[in-house]
């Protein structure tokens, strides 16, 4: 082939394919109107006065005062009260005691959560600030979706059970941890897993979570059940509690202050 033929098949070549990319795209004139929607009209929410303050929908699960909205969650009896510590605002872990979950049960949700690791901790790795934000409690202890919490400021450790991460699951995107000793920050959307009749899942959990205002996890797909040893599963559950780990290491206990969610 000499050169003017390329040259032809190379022009032949380029309008096909630009014939085929005009032939799909649809006809972009008329009336305007034909594509402007009047409703559903979204519902009126008045913001806070910043992004931390919950919005004028918003659930207050913990408003600096009590823990009115919590219980324990150590068991399957759910009347056991949540025996943590509220001073300074703030809800501090009383080691020992076991997990609190809230009273109230969610499906898809818009959750603000912060929480603080102590100026004076100690030990590393998992051990030092372990707690967590279990997106949907699904049993005693430590059963449900953990959204890792955990000093990484200076800290290293398996990266699927660092800072952020969906518990042996998934890597955050980012390290955006603060100094123990400030105040950081969640905010999380999570989708539940639906279930079929006979148990089998119909969709699983996602999550996207901001971590003190960075990306850490995109709409990641939860693949079940947060596993200390073994593969996630799932099991057929409704609406959940959310639930805030007592993780039992021996470093200083963590805070949690400012909690409120958005059903969705
Ligand atoms: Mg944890």
């Amino acid at each position: 082939m000499n050169d003017s033929v390329k040259k032809l098949t190379l022009a032949f070549c380029a309008a096909i394919a630009g014939t085929a990319v005009f032939a799909q795209q649809p006809a972009q004139q008329g009336d305007p109107k034909l594509t402007e929607f009047y409703e559903p009209v979204p519902k009126i929410v008045t913001p806070g006065a910043t992004p931390s303050d919950a919005p004028s929908d918003a659930i207050i699960l913990f408003d600096g005062k009590n823990l009115d909205q919590w219980r324990s969650g150590k068991s399957a009896d759910t009347t056991q009260p949540a025996l943590w510590t509220v001073a300074d605002g703030a809800i501090t872990v009383k080691k020992g005691t076991g997990s609190i979950e809230t009273k109230q049960r969610f499906m898809d949700y818009q959750l603000h959560i912060e929480w603080k690791i102590p100026t004076n901790i100690t030990g590393s790795g998992q051990a030092r600030g372990n707690s967590g934000v279990f997106l949907a409690s699904t049993g005693p202890g430590d059963v449900g979706y953990e959204l890792q919490v955990l000093d990484c400021y200076n800290n290293t450790t398996y990266v699927n059970g660092q800072t952020a991460s969906i518990y042996k699951q998934a890597i955050p995107l980012a390290n955006a941890c603060k100094k123990p000793g400030e105040w950081q920050v969640y905010d999380v959307i999570w989708t539940a897993p639906r279930f079929n009749d006979d148990g089998s899942l119909k969709s699983p959990a996602r999550v996207t979570a901001f971590h003190n205002g960075v990306l850490v996890q995109n709409n990641t797909e939860v693949k079940g059940v947060t596993m200390y040893i073994g593969t996630p599963y799932y099991k057929k559950h409704g609406a959940s509690p959310i639930k805030l780990q007592d993780h039992g290491d021996p470093s200083e206990p963590i805070s949690f202050r400012n909690i409120w969610v958005r059903p969705l």
